[in-house]
């Protein structure tokens, strides 16, 4: 495989927060040129053999892909995992135990949206939902753009559904360990998703990338929809400086608010491993 391998390993379909199902994403992907896919719902794998399928009927390679929410150090990061064996107990039973808290939480989101007069949002960000086991915040966020409360997303969670807001509701996710060794154990490639965006210091970044590693995980995201291009960069030094292979991913969610399509992201850089070279005999 090729470093420069039009491969998008990030994105969402409505088994969690995307808008598309598996197979349009398929075939999105395979019209982009996409030529090795992975779908990465957000702690969730159960569109993984329609998307195998999927990829399949279009000609693409696929890697199996899941994004893990975890808690380090006081904030919210991303763990992508790729290449695992789907049918995994442990990592399904980790997946089930990290999706069991999002019922309550949204519950209590809507609670606090109440408080400043916004009324019925539990029920209204239901109704975009696709799966009841994973109702996320970009599901509100739609309801509040649907209502007329904002404008877009990206203006509801400035406006309410991050820390501070009235929507915002602490959550305590996985852990990075337990994260990085269901996927691991499972077979596959624990990756750091979207590194540039967490609020983190220098120190803190550090210690999630040294821990990560300790705990065996392999790679982070470089070229991501995620990263702005002085990110791409940035990443690409700190993929070499800590050994980590590179992944590259759209983060796709939907046609009307991701800026970036499936597939059409920059290569990653020709310096890095890519972590599908890691991953070889994990492609179906
Ligand atoms: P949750 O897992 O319920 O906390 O929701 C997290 C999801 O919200 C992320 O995966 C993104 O899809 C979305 N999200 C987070 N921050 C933003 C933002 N600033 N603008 C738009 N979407 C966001
Ligand atoms: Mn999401
Ligand atoms: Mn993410
Ligand atoms: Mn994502």
């Amino acid at each position: 495989m090729p470093s420069i391998l039009n491969a998008d390993l990030h994105c969402h379909s409505v088994v969690s927060d995307g808008t598309l199902t598996p197979e349009a994403l398929a075939e999105r992907a395979a019209a982009n040129g996409v030529e090795l896919w992975a779908l990465t719902d957000h702690d969730e794998i159960g569109g993984q053999h329609r998307a195998i399928a999927a990829a399949r009927a279009h000609g693409m390679k696929y890697l199996t892909g899941a994004e893990i929410s975890v808690t380090f150090a006081g904030e919210t990061v991303h763990i992508v995992g790729l290449g695992f064996d789907p049918d995994d107990a442990g990592l399904r039973a980790g997946l089930l135990a990290t999706r069991g808290g999002r019922g309550v939480r949204a519950q209590e989101m809507s609670e606090g949206l109440a408080k400043v007069g916004i009324l019925g949002a539990y029920e209204g960000a239901l109704r975009f939902v696709g799966n009841p086991e994973l109702i996320s915040r970009t599901h509100f966020a739609r309801f509040l753009v649907e209502s007329g409360v904002c404008k877009d997303t990206p203006e509801v969670f400035r406006k309410y559904l991050t820390e501070g807001k009235p929507g915002y509701v602490p959550h305590r996710w996985a852990t990075l360990k337990d994260a990085v060794h269901w996927i691991t154990e499972a077979g596959g490639i624990a990756v750091v998703a979207h590194p540039g965006r967490y609020n983190f210091t220098a120190n803190e970044e550090h210690a999630l990338f040294t821990e990560f590693q300790a705990h065996g995980g392999r790679a982070i995201e470089v070229v991501t929809g995620s990263h702005a291009p002085a990110e791409y960069v940035e990443y690409a030094e700190k993929a070499i400086e800590y050994g980590f292979a590179a992944s590259r991913g759209s983060d796709f969610h939907s046609p009307d608010e991701s800026h970036m399509d499936l597939g059409k992201l920059p290569w990653l850089p020709g310096t890095l491993t890519p972590v599908w070279e890691l991953l070889e005999d994990r492609i179906q």
